[in-house]
């Protein structure tokens, strides 16, 4: 298997370029979904579940936060766009997401599975993504959910910590970084975003109920989804989302 630089070098990139994640014999190849709300600790599951599993981690906001970091003249009118959508706290359209995910469809063929991040976020990008793996023969094997309630989320965002140069994120308490107030990642500044205070909180997560929940019932009435509560210590969560995944395995 690739490392984990190498697995998400195709999928920033797009169009051309190449992941080399082979699929080790007489292994399951997983093809998930994460869904959940800001703060529930998806990141972290993700993560985790790319080590255990071995599939390619592929988080749309990732690519638009490569794409960030280009000079703007090397940039497509639609990125831009979106990139200031993005800059607002608002979600970028449709229609350009699906183009970003059309361009990568050979990462979904990774021959090592995987898991997409941040995408479906609304119900049409839903219906559409199913279009896509129809098309390319490709099924889900499952869409996890994570859920919490919005009082410990208030909380837990309210500790959240992001590198104003590279977007990583630290918790002040669950995942401290190594120098207080620095990345760990790019040495850059640490802040608290904007959004990230708990009056902002509150009206993110009903933003995030509206186009999310027909994304939950959709995976609901495939009979793909896998709730699983995120409370509790990472790997606490990542053992219920293990036994959900091996309900996967034996339906
Ligand atoms: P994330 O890292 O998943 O929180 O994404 C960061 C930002 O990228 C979001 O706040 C949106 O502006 C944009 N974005 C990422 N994925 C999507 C998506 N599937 N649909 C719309 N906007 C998205």
């Amino acid at each position: 298997m690739m490392t984990a630089i190498g697995q998400q070098t195709a999928w920033i990139k797009g169009a051309g370029a190449h992941c080399a994640n082979e699929k080790p014999s007489a292994r399951q190849v997983w093809r998930l979904v994460v869904l959940g709300p800001p703060g529930v600790g998806k990141g972290t599951q993700a993560e985790l579940l790319c080590e255990r599993l071995g599939v390619c981690h592929l988080s749309t906001g990732d690519v638009f936060r490569a794409c960030r970091s280009l000079p703007p003249q090397e940039r497509a009118p639609a990125i831009n766009a979106a990139l200031e959508l993005m800059q607002r706290g608002e979600l970028v359209s449709d229609q350009v997401v699906m183009n970003i995910i059309r361009e990568r469809a050979s990462c979904l063929h990774c021959g090592g599975g995987f898991l997409l991040d941040g995408f479906p976020r609304t119900f049409a990008q839903a219906i559409a993504l199913d279009a896509l793996l129809q098309q390319e023969g490709l099924t889900l094997t499952a869409a996890l959910n994570y859920v919490m309630n919005l009082d410990e989320i208030v909380t837990r965002l309210a500790g959240r910590r992001t590198c104003a140069a590279c977007g990583a994120s630290f918790h002040e308490s669950r995942r401290p970084p190594r120098v207080l107030g620095v990345c760990d990642s790019c040495g850059g500044k640490l802040c608290q975003r904007d959004d990230d205070r708990p009056e902002a909180v509150r009206v993110r997560m009903q933003a995030y109920q509206a186009s999310a929940s027909p994304v939950v019932a959709f995976y609901e009435k495939r009979g793909l989804l896998r709730s699983i509560r995120a409370e509790g210590l990472p790997e606490e969560v990542f053992r219920k989302t293990m036994s959900a995944l091996n309900g996967t395995i034996l339906s």
